[in-house]
This record gives structure tokens, C-alpha cells and sequence, in this order.
């Protein structure tokens, strides 16, 4: 973007031991090194704070692109106070930014956010982790609305905006996203067997919504 050379680290395939219900990956070992291998799917430039989960030399922006990002990236106030002392979470919200600028698809832009939220909580940053997930959930819904979403993508974003309206503490409104989810699933026998889990996960995290309504 700015042409600053510099080296990231590879994100390479990473081990999990399955995932917690808003289905952020269990690393084997301490917190901080599974934070560690979801902030490496993130590479920002250390000079301009680009950023963006793909490989900048696969990037292809137009004159005029790069020009409104440079602007933006500028004058985010965020980048401003922490670009010198850039907390964990900090690539997430200029690949968001950039995102923005890029025209990313909205499941694309909820997907940063509940993947900075993540960071966020094995970090212990809890009032920015509800910060992403409250994001995470305005961009899902967005993308359920306008992106005709389809299929698996379809019940893993709804079930995501019912889960992610449990933890910030809207039981009600969980509850009904959870019974949109169900209903993406089709009814037996033409359910897809490979969405078996999340079929588990809804009304398990039904019940759990329903006592905490209570
Ligand atoms: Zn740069």
C-alpha cells in the first residue's frame, strides 16, 4: 500500500481442540498463543497500518482506492491513539476500516469483528470484546438483509446473530434468532448431516437462553 517493506508472520494451519459456542477455535496450551495464532491471520503494515487477511502482493487496488484508504486510515481515531502502542485487537479494526473502503461484503466485515472479539476475550479485553461482538452482529444482520446468503453460510450467520445477542445479554432476542436458525436447517430428511453440530449447538444454546430469560 504504502510501499514499507516488512515481514509477517506466517499464518499457517493451527491445531484447535474444538470451539467455544460463538465458535471461536480452543487452542491446545496457554490463551495468549491461541490469540496469538488468530491475530496472525491479520497482517497490517507497521508504517501506513494497512491491513487485511489476504496477501498484500494478491491485493489489486485502483489509484483512486488506495488514495480514500491512505485518507481514512489517517484519520481513524482509534489507529490515532493506539497506533504507537497498537493493542492486540488493533489490526482487526484497520483490516475493518480498509474492509469498508474495499467494499468487503458485509459476512466478511461481521466475520473481523467477531474474530477481533475473540482476541478480545482471551486477552481479557472485555469492554472491547463486546464492542466487536456488538459490530460482529450489526454486520451479520446487514448481510442476512442484502446478501442473500445461502446454505450453510446462511445458518452459521443467523445462529451467530441469535449467540451473539445472548452474550450481550438480549435474551429475547436470542431466542428468536435461534428459532430463525432451526428453520434454516430444513426439516428431516433433507437436513444437511454436516450441519448435525449446529443443529446440537442451537438448541442447546436455546435452553441456556430460555434460563437466562427467565
Ligand atoms: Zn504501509
Amino acid at each position: 500500500m504504502c510501499g514499507h517493506v516488512f515481514r509477517a508472520p506466517q499464518a499457517g494451519s493451527y491445531v484447535t481442540v474444538g470451539r467455544e459456542t460463538d465458535l471461536c477455535p480452543k487452542f491446545p496450551g496457554r490463551q495468549s498463543d491461541g490469540s496469538r495464532k488468530i491475530q496472525d491471520t491479520i497482517t497490517m503494515c507497521p508504517a501506513c497500518s494497512f491491513a487485511a487477511s489476504e496477501d498484500f502482493s494478491d491485493l489489486d487496488l485502483a489509484f483512486d482506492e488506495r488514495y480514500d484508504i491512505e485518507e481514512r486510515l489517517e484519520e481513524d481515531g482509534l489507529l490515532k491513539v493506539f497506533r504507537t502502542n497498537p493493542p492486540p485487537w488493533l489490526a482487526f479494526h484497520a483490516a475493518e476500516v480498509c474492509g469498508q473502503e474495499r467494499g468487503l461484503m458485509f459476512r466478511e466485515l461481521g466475520d473481523l469483528c467477531l474474530r477481533a472479539s475473540w482476541v478480545c476475550r482471551k486477552e481479557r479485553e472485555h469492554p472491547f470484546e463486546s464492542t466487536f461482538q456488538l459490530r460482529a452482529l450489526r454486520y451479520f444482520i446487514r448481510a442476512l438483509r442484502e446478501e442473500g446468503l445461502y446454505g450453510r453460510e446462511l445458518s452459521v450467520t443467523t445462529y451467530l446473530v441469535g449467540e451473539l445477542n445472548r452474550r450481550l445479554g438480549n435474551h429475547r432476542e436470542a431466542l428468536n434468532w435461534y428459532v430463525n436458525a432451526e428453520r434454516t436447517l430444513g426439516v428431516e430428511p433433507e437436513r444437511d448431516a454436516g450441519l448435525a453440530w449446529l443443529g446440537r449447538l442451537i438448541s442447546e444454546q436455546s435452553k441456556l437462553a430460555r434460563e437466562q430469560a427467565a
